[in-house]
């Protein structure tokens, strides 16, 4: 078994590598190493990836709980817990926000074309049911998950778990569903798009007029967010990351200056026809994930809207977790 020292240090590494592969952003996501039978260390709750050192690292008792730090450690701990207690064999996990992989688990998981040999290079996979981050449901669901037998589960409306029984399988199992997932993802604009002058001419001229008042504001034209302000639709939360940061929607707002600017007041993301997703922030920082989050959002949606399943997240919920967010989880990543 890995050292507490090594099991640190690769728990530090391994946070770099998932920021960039995209199977995290951000700070959420969080990763665990067993280094006893009875003792895992796990990341600490809502630092920064690119801040944490081994000293951040907490060791995290996998039978009781109890855990021994300078920093809090994931509030997803109960469900690397799970893992520990369901496999003896597992030593080391990863809770991802992969965006295909979390497309998937709104929809299609019941018809995902994969093969035998996939199956058993994810150790089985499961779906996990909702349950709020961190909470009691959520430990359960997954739990129940694992028990079936899986050491691979998504968890929906959130992201997903991966066992594995060092890191370059949980690793290898990550990339392995993402691929997957990305294959079964259903209504994906086929080819990159090219802007025509006119567009791209619209995107500075309603740039620079919010950049009078909004520092950090960008617009996001991606196919998947083109193919998305196509549909001049509301856009409701399905996943967890997106609530927390955005809120419960992210309204379509049609193109013009004033309706835009208006909208912008109250919303830090909207979507307008034909010229993308808008994105305001307080920091560059925030400004390049909210752009992630848009283009996560965008494949969600797509992919929800063409299996006809219209997953959304409870309003209260959505609430509930923008407040936290934004009360105190987020001013964990630079502190
Ligand atoms: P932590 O930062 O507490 O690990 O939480 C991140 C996350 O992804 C919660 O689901
Ligand atoms: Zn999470």
């Amino acid at each position: 078994m890995i050292s507490s020292d090594d099991a640190r240090k690769l728990l530090v590494d391994t946070g770099i590598e998932l920021l960039k592969t995209g199977l995290v952003a951000r700070t959420w996501g969080n990763i665990s190493a067993r280094i006893s039978h009875e003792t895992c260390v796990i990341t600490p709750s809502g630092l920064d990836y690119t801040q944490t050192k081994e000293k951040d690292i907490v060791v995290l008792d996998i039978i009781t709980g109890q855990w021994q730090g300078s920093r809090k450690p994931s509030g997803e701990r109960g469900v690397h817990r799970a893992a520990y207690q369901t496999y003896d064999d597992v030593g080391f996990v990863i809770h991802t926000h992969q965006p295909y992989a979390s497309a998937i688990g709104l929809a299609g998981f019941d018809r995902l074309d994969i093969t035998e040999e996939e199956q058993q290079t994810l150790g089985g996979i499961a779906l996990a049911g909702y349950g709020l981050s961190g909470t009691k449901t959520l430990i359960n669901a997954v739990k129940k998950a694992l028990q079936s037998g899986a050491q691979t589960v998504l968890m929906i409306h959130h992201g997903a778990l991966i066992c594995g029984r060092d890191k370059e399988q949980a690793m290898k199992r990550a990339t392995l569903l993402e691929e997957i997932s990305r294959r079964n993802l259903k209504g994906q604009p086929k080819e990159s798009i090219t802007l025509s002058d006119s567009e791209t001419s619209r995107k500075e001229q309603v740039l620079s007029v919010l950049k009078e008042r909004y520092p950090y504001v960008d617009i996001v034209q991606s196919p998947e967010v083109m193919a998305l302000s196509e549909k001049g639709k509301t856009v409701s939360a399905q996943l967890d990351d997106m609530a927390q940061m955005i809120g419960s929607r992210i309204p379509a707002v049609e193109q013009d200056i004033g309706k835009i600017r208006r909208a912008m007041v109250k919303h830090g993301a909207i979507l307008v026809k034909g010229l993308g997703g808008v994105i305001r922030a307080e920091t560059a920082d925030d400004a390049e994930a909210l752009k992630l989050l848009f283009d996560k959002t965008a494949i969600a949606r797509l992919h929800t809207d063409a299996l006809c399943s219209p997953v959304r997240l409870g309003s209260f919920d959505c609430w509930l977790m923008h407040l936290m967010y934004s009360k105190k989880y987020a001013k964990q990543k630079n502190a």
